[in-house]
């Protein structure tokens, strides 16, 4: 079904299906009256969407910042493809003009745009960057020299790139990447900074835990964010011990945070309240007392959460561009 309305678009628009895209999924590229275009029914998070992207000449774009989404609500050509009476506010706002190029997102719930639909809003946005830009046509988007090469896909998005530019291109790419990994870490900085940093925390989890007698998982998320983060501003560029630190510090974060707040709860049931035989106590008992009803490892699964997501924000940089010819 969704393979189905694909081919139908790049039959309607002549232009071709490809596996991956600009927005990772299948979608239909090529080149409309000299500008590079894409298209695809996709879904960002939770909504459901048709997503246009319209390449122009670099820096071409002479309609000023507002322009685009002038020409969009002003549009009567527009609102007929749609098949509304007023362009949707949704659609509106998710115009995005960058230096070489207009994206948006045509967004449904219940059914999906038709591929003649789809198709006679392509032709629109063309029609816009036709009105306010230069189209890329047969100039390489490098040097500006006509190139007969054809379309190439660069990580999904259709451009057109010589050859020659094409292998300069993976030439800084690597000196890029060798100036990356020629970086310094500094592991003993990270492990000061995520100690210290667990220190803090662990007692402000088992304290908070202890005072209001509930705990929040999103402060076992927070957890792991602090710490990751911490220990990434220590290292400055992270390795696989920091991350193995990263992971190691936030589950003994958490498990100190625990053991504090048994221990507190503890000290206040029994005589002579805080001691270190009750500290001892409280630690044989750990285990049993903090796992029985599975809430430990929940907290210790949401800070992993936490800090996996800081140490996917700090994965190391991608230099390479990837480029397929598009047949
Ligand atoms: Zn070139």
């Amino acid at each position: 079904m969704a393979q189905k309305r694909l081919v139908r678009l790049a039959d309607l628009t002549h232009l071709k299906t490809v596996a991956k895209g600009p927005w990772q999924g299948p979608a239909v590229v090529g080149s409309m009256q000299g500008f590079p275009v894409a298209a695809a029914w996709n879904r960002n998070e939770r909504q459901s969407q048709v997503s246009f992207l319209v390449r122009f000449a670099k820096g071409s774009w002479s309609a000023g910042p507002d322009g685009l989404t002038t020409f969009a609500s002003a549009s009567g050509e527009l609102r007929q493809a749609l098949g509304k009476k007023a362009v949707p506010k949704a659609l509106l706002k998710s115009f995005k003009l960058t230096e070489d190029g207009l994206l948006c997102h045509w967004p449904f719930s219940l059914f999906a745009p038709k591929p003649e639909a789809v198709a006679t809003v392509l032709k629109v946005l063309v029609g816009f960057a036709a009105k306010a830009a230069k189209p890329v046509a047969e100039q390489c988007e490098g040097c500006g020299r006509e190139t007969r090469e054809g379309l190439w896909m660069a990580d999904g998005v259709p451009v057109r790139v010589c050859t020659p530019c094409r292998a300069s291109q993976d030439e800084q790419a690597r000196r890029a990447q060798e100036a990356y990994e020629s970086l310094a870490s500094n592991p003993m900085a990270g492990l000061l900074y995520g100690l210290l940093t667990g220190m803090v925390l662990a007692v402000l989890w088992g304290g908070l835990a202890f005072l209001i007698h509930r705990i929040f998982l999103w402060g076992a998320i927070g957890i792991g964010v602090a710490l990751a983060w911490s220990i990434n501003r220590g290292m400055e560029k992270v390795n696989h011990f920091g991350r193995m630190l990263t992971v190691l510090l936030t589950l003994a974060t958490v498990l100190a945070g625990d053991y504090l707040f048994i221990l507190f709860s503890a000290a206040r049931e029994v005589e002579g309240g805080l001691s270190l035989r009750l500290a001892i106590v409280a630690a044989q008992h750990f285990f049993e007392a903090n796992f029985q009803n599975g809430s430990g490892y929940i907290s210790l699964l949401f800070a992993l959460v936490g800090a996996g997501y800081i140490l996917y924000m700090n994965r190391p940089p991608r230099f390479r561009v990837t480029y397929e010819p598009l047949g």
